[in-house]
């Protein structure tokens, strides 16, 4: 795990991936550094795209933030774990059936342009998806989902769990994390386990660290300088280290420090984005 300055990246590499929660931006905006940095990419001609566990907002919403917080990301260069979902819907063949929504209202879009139909608790679903912690009433809303969950499996009817973000914690601001979407699926998994037991539903994972994401980014890129700058060990850091690319690990977010016993190493860590 070399030091590394934000300046030798963009010498070293041709094609940078970010991610954007903890690298470029927290709950209070653009992370110092991370405007510049971006500004560099362009000015330097670099390609860029913004890899995010996100699933709270379409593509194109999530770059018109970015761009509010002075960071000029276009709408085609998020690509999200959201967007993912649209493959999931097709290898389960669940194209148009109903499905219940835990997220805020934004991901209901999300949701929609996967090909699925949110629909009210009410009403029987083929599939769960848990896209932001954000908007859930809890745990009224757990609440009703596992009973419903439990009264499907009592009638013979099994549901599909989808969960497109596997974070488990994210920076709110320097010194302060929040738990998110990853974290509330293991807590449902752990309700129906023991409601259900053996052949209780498990959730289906999409973003990083699995290969799609960085499947679609890095498509058109063959044999070039490819790196990720992500602030996550078991997503980032893994995913990149799985998938074959250089691993940036910065310290701008969650992970402050790698210990010596930790299985997950990055290749390189940078301090910040500071040019
Ligand atoms: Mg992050």
């Amino acid at each position: 795990m070399n030091p590394l300055n934000a300046r030798d990246v963009i010498d070293n590499f041709d094609l940078i991936l970010l991610d954007a929660f903890g690298v470029l931006v927290d709950d209070a905006g653009a992370i110092p550094g991370a405007v510049a940095f971006i500004d560099q990419l362009i000015e330097r001609k670099k390609d860029f795209f913004i890899l995010t566990n996100g699933s709270k907002f379409t593509p194109d919403v999530s770059a018109d933030g970015y761009r509010k917080k002075g960071l000029k990301i276009e709408d085609h260069q998020v690509l999200s774990s959201g967007s993912l979902l649209k493959d999931w819907v097709s290898a389960k063949g669940h194209q148009g059936k109903n499905a219940w929504v835990l997220g805020p209202e934004s991901s209901l879009q999300v949701v929609k342009n996967a090909g699925l139909k949110p629909v009210d608790f009410e009403l029987d679903a083929d599939s769960l998806v848990l896209t932001n912690q954000d908007g859930i009433n809890f745990p009224g809303d757990f609440d009703a989902i596992i009973s419903r969950i439990f009264n499907l499996h009592q009638r013979g009817k099994n549901i599909e769990l989808v969960c497109p973000n596997p974070d488990v914690v994210y920076p709110l601001r320097s010194g302060h994390f929040g738990i998110t979407t990853g974290a509330l699926a293991a807590l449902m998994e752990a309700s129906l386990d023991a409601l259900l037991g053996a052949g209780s539903p498990k959730f289906s994972y999409l973003g990083k660290p699995f290969p799609p994401l960085f499947e679609k980014a890095t498509a058109g890129f063959k044999g070039k300088r490819i790196c990720l700058i992500g602030d996550q060990l078991t997503t980032d850091i893994k995913g990149a280290n799985d998938f074959g690319i250089t691993s940036i690990l910065v310290t701008t977010g969650i992970t402050t420090e790698v210990a010596d016993h930790s299985k997950i190493k990055p290749h390189f860590i940078l301090k910040n984005l500071n040019l």
